[in-house]
């Protein structure tokens, strides 16, 4: 996609961190990072989100995420990795190219905001008919 940063990114037009490449998948250095060593996987076919991304090319980002958390591992040692993928606008995806953020935590290094949700009990009549709700919505 011609005004897409990611695809820049891909295409060499934009300098990045290059972490991993294969055909179909580009990972890098995000220039934000929330931790030590964040890294975003990408389709190198410019997709905007999990909707609009082919399954082949999704399960190519995630063998590949598999991959680099592998060798985080090996390299940084992490207490944990988080995975975060945004889809629209409405829950703060800025970059309109799909990305997976794999997220290491370091440790003794504070929480990632991303996984310190506080966890209430909800209505279970109104989970229990949202469930059934989108299960009837499937394909
Ligand atoms: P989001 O769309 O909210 O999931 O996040 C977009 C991510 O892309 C942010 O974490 C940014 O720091 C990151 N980002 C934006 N531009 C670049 C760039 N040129 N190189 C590396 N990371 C970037
Ligand atoms: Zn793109």
């Amino acid at each position: 996609m011609e005004d897409c940063i990611f695809c820049k990114i891909i295409r060499g037009e934009i300098p990045a961190f290059k972490v991993y490449e294969d055909e179909a998948v580009f990972a890098f250095a995000d220039i934000n990072p929330i931790s030590q060593g964040h890294t975003l996987v990408i389709p190198k076919r410019h997709a905007e989100n999990l909707w609009e991304i082919p399954e082949k090319d999704l399960c190519s980002v995630l063998s590949a995420a598999k991959r680099i958390a592998g060798a985080m591992k090996k390299a940084l040692n992490p207490a944990g990795i988080a995975c975060l993928q945004l889809n629209g606008r409405g829950v703060n995806q800025v970059v309109m190219h799909y990305h997976l953020h794999l997220m290491p935590r370091l440790e003794g290094t504070p929480e990632l905001p991303v996984t310190t949700w506080e966890l209430k009990p909800g209505d279970m009549d109104e989970i229990k008919k949202t469930a059934e709700k989108i299960s009837a919505a499937l394909p």
